[in-house]
């Protein structure tokens, strides 16, 4: 997707801080974090959100979540964290290429909506 912010950032076209990468995932810090830690899990291929997940290409969800575990463990993240995916409008996505925000580093809200 050639106006995709993250698949520019996969391609090296923008810059980011990476904290992790393999052939398939990348992860990188947010640049407007909302809590002291605030990642982003990304896969490389472009895919629009969860909605556009199937049979397919839904694997590198299951590979992306011993990714964010152990990321959570490298940030220190031991007393909680939060994992979100917002999928379209309603949920406020922005960028519409699949990424998993993690969130943690202080007592989160429990507020969910
Ligand atoms: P969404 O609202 O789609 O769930 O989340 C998109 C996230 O991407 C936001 O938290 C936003 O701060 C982050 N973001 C948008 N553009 C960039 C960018 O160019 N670099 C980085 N590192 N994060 C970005
Ligand atoms: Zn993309």
């Amino acid at each position: 997707m050639d106006d995709c912010i993250f698949c520019k950032i996969v391609k090296g076209e923008i810059p980011s801080a990476k904290l992790y990468e393999d052939d398939r995932v990348l992860a990188f810090k947010d640049i407007n974090p909302q809590a002291p830690v605030h990642i982003l899990v990304i896969p490389k291929q472009h895919i629009g959100s969860i909605d556009e997940l199937d049979r397919q290409n839904a694997d590198i969800v299951a590979h992306m979540m011993p990714i964010i575990k152990a990321l959570a463990e490298e940030y220190h993240l031991e007393s909680g964290y939060r994992v979100i995916s917002n999928v379209g409008e309603d949920a406020g996505q922005t960028v519409h290429h699949l990424h998993f925000h993690i969130l943690g580093g202080k007592k989160l809200s429990v507020q969910m909506c």
